[in-house]
């Protein structure tokens, strides 16, 4: 997802994750380069991804390539599957400084309240901003690249960010809640 502008964080009681890392803790090697972002209407966008059963160091190179491709790309999230990956992974940062990184495997919301009305972008349907229907608030279960499950309250720019990338992970792009 693309769409710049300052977070406001409220964690929820069981936020356990411990540090963040930056875009700088994720540099460009032959080891970890970029990964191709597939574009719409590619239909492999409408895959879906499966569920991680245990988080190997194949998950964790996957995570890492996906932060780097994300930030080269000023991304503020991205899902395995829109780099043709289908498993359910997704990095986020939303934060301007990009020192807030995200990884989130295997993630679902568990609670929703409120409504918002945002308007996105996606680095999968380039030049498209659209006006879409959220949750305002979410809870969402995931297990982090050690892991550990982690239940967290998201609001604001985490929030849509969090549902926009787990549409991806179900085979759902921007374009179809234009269509809606
Ligand atoms: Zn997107």
């Amino acid at each position: 997802m693309l769409f710049l502008k300052g977070p406001e964080r409220r964690k929820g009681p069981m936020a356990l994750r411990k540090s963040s890392s930056s875009a700088a803790d994720y540099p460009s090697s032959s080891t970890n380069p970029e990964l191709p972002i597939l574009a719409f209407p590619d239909p492999r966008l409408r895959k879906k991804g499966k569920d991680v059963k245990k988080v190997t160091d194949s998950e964790t190179n996957l995570a890492r390539r996906m932060a780097y491709t994300m930030y080269s790309n000023e991304g503020i999230g991205l899902a395995a599957t829109q780099v043709n990956f289908q498993k359910n992974i997704i990095v986020m940062d939303t934060s301007e400084e990009r020192d807030d990184l995200y990884v989130m495997i295997n993630p679902e919301i568990v609670a929703r309240s409120g409504t918002a009305r945002t308007s996105e972008a996606c680095l999968s349907v380039p030049g498209l901003r659209a006006l879409v229907n959220r949750s305002e608030d979410i809870i969402v279960k995931y297990t982090d690249l050690s892991g550990v499950e982690i239940e967290e309250n998201f609001n604001d720019m985490q929030s849509y960010c969090v549902q926009h990338e787990i549409d991806h992970l179900n085979g759902k792009i921007l374009i179809d809640h234009i269509a809606n």
